[in-house]
């Protein structure tokens, strides 16, 4: 029995090191991405450390709901490798040694002056009816099986083998099995709103997409800084699917308004860059609490050179008077963390630079100097554009330290980019 079309995917990642503290599965991560261009979506994944019966159970139960099912790893020749000897079992085959694997396998080992391991036979076992898939990248071969209209697919855990022959089976086997419908998304990043304030106003208009035919699927994704709703909609008309995800696009947008600033995956980085390519502006920022944080992510951009000017992290107040003629009687008064500084601060980087744009932050990062007045998280963000009013506010940012420190780089960018987009 075959099975119309591959739908839904599991993967299961096959390792005890995965289990610890210092190893991640990315594979999975690499997997997810190239089955939803064939329409083919991950729903479960899993990690197993090399364990006979785990394996064995999470693999029964990936047989049980998903159309394919991906084991990465655990193909090696020594005894925690597994994955072989359990699918198979599962499976009801019979192992039989492939000579031409094996000589594969040997000629690997000669071309390096070496001669093959007895283990390394192990990884010339196949299960009966198994299709071996080629790894020019390693002594592991892959294996393709078909079972009750199921596919299971085994693949190396390296990175660097599994992926080339990923892309084979998604230009070759896996694109012919999958179904004639792809999935397509889009996201839309949006900024100074909580998750649930989003999800307020936005749910009621796509809970109908939900059910709509056929359906748009909305979830929504707190990241530091920004909140970000992810759309997907699954077709066999890609024009269709494009224009059904912009006028859902469209929709949220109109809702959100300019708290979405972008809808074409670029970064707020980037599109602030871009505001200020387009109108020709060059900009330069005095850091006090972001430590040059601000002006790390403009310059992530390629080509930022071309408006990025300069940037003063003046951590002391004596660096602020002294590089930014900010006037010690305003510190004295209004303490480094206000508005008066933070303006001085735009002000001075303005003054001595040139430059269009001018961006003056200071907080209180934390965890120590915050008051009842100015707790932890105080930022003040001061901004000065072309032919509009200085513009500054104080902000409260949530978390520790490092989070303190990103959402001020991040309000500052966002700020930014509002005063130049209106
Ligand atoms: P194996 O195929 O089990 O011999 O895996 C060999 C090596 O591949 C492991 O030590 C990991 O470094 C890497 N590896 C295995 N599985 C994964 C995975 N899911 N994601 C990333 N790396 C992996
Ligand atoms: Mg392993």
């Amino acid at each position: 029995m075959r099975t119309a079309g591959l739908r839904t995917a599991e993967v299961i990642a096959v390792g005890s090191e995965l289990l610890g503290s210092t190893r991640l599965d990315t594979n999975s991560l690499f997997l997810s991405e190239r089955l939803a261009a064939l329409g083919i979506e991950l729903r479960i994944k899993s990690v197993v450390g090399d364990d006979r019966d785990d394996l064995a159970s999470v693999f029964r139960q990936a047989l049980s709901r998903a159309d394919l099912v991906i084991l990465t790893g655990g193909l090696g020749p020594t005894d925690d490798d597994l994955t072989r000897e359990v699918v198979a079992d599962v499976l009801g085959l019979p192992l039989d040694e492939d000579p031409s694997i094996l000589d594969g396998i040997k000629r690997r080992f000669e071309r390096r002056g070496l001669t093959m391991p007895p283990v390394n036979r192990r990884q010339a076992m196949v299960p009966r009816g198994a299709t071996v898939l080629p790894n020019p990248n390693g002594t592991a071969p892959g294996l393709w099986l078909e079972h009750d209209g199921r596919v299971v697919v085994l693949l190396p855990g390296p990175p660097r083998e599994m992926q080339p022959m990923v892309e084979a089976l998604c230009a070759g086997p896996l694109r012919e099995r999958a179904g004639e419908e792809r999935l397509y998304r889009a996201t839309l990043f949006v900024t100074a709103r909580a998750e649930s304030d989003v999800e307020q106003h936005v749910q009621p208009v796509y809970s109908r997409w939900r059910d709509a035919a056929p359906p748009i699927v909305t979830t929504i994704l707190a990241s530091p800084g920004q909140i970000e709703l992810h759309l997907t909609t699954r077709d066999r008309d890609g024009a269709a699917a494009e224009g059904r995800l912009r006028d859902a696009v469209a929709q949220l947008t109109s809702i959100l308004g300019e708290d979405v600033y972008s809808t074409d995956g670029r970064m707020l980085e980037e599109v602030l860059g871009d505001l200020l390519k387009a109108r020709g502006l060059t900009i330069a920022a005095a850091e006090s609490c972001t430590g040059g944080l601000f002006t790390s992510r403009l310059t992530d951009v390629p080509g930022s050179s071309a408006y990025v000017h300069s940037a003063v992290v003046a951590y002391d107040n004596a660096a602020k008077i002294a590089l930014l003629d900010v006037p010690p009687a305003s510190i004295d008064e209004h303490g480094a963390v206000s508005e008066p500084v933070a303006l001085a601060m735009a002000e001075g980087i303005r003054a001595r630079t040139g430059a269009d744009v001018a961006v003056g932050i200071t907080g209180i990062a934390g965890p120590g100097g915050g008051t009842p007045s100015k707790p932890v998280g105080t930022v003040v963000v001061a901004v000065i554009v072309p032919d509009r009013p200085a513009y500054v506010r104080t902000f409260q940012l949530l978390g520790g330290r490092a989070q303190v420190k990103w959402n001020a780089a991040q309000t500052a960018l966002d700020r930014v980019r509002r005063l130049l987009d209106a």
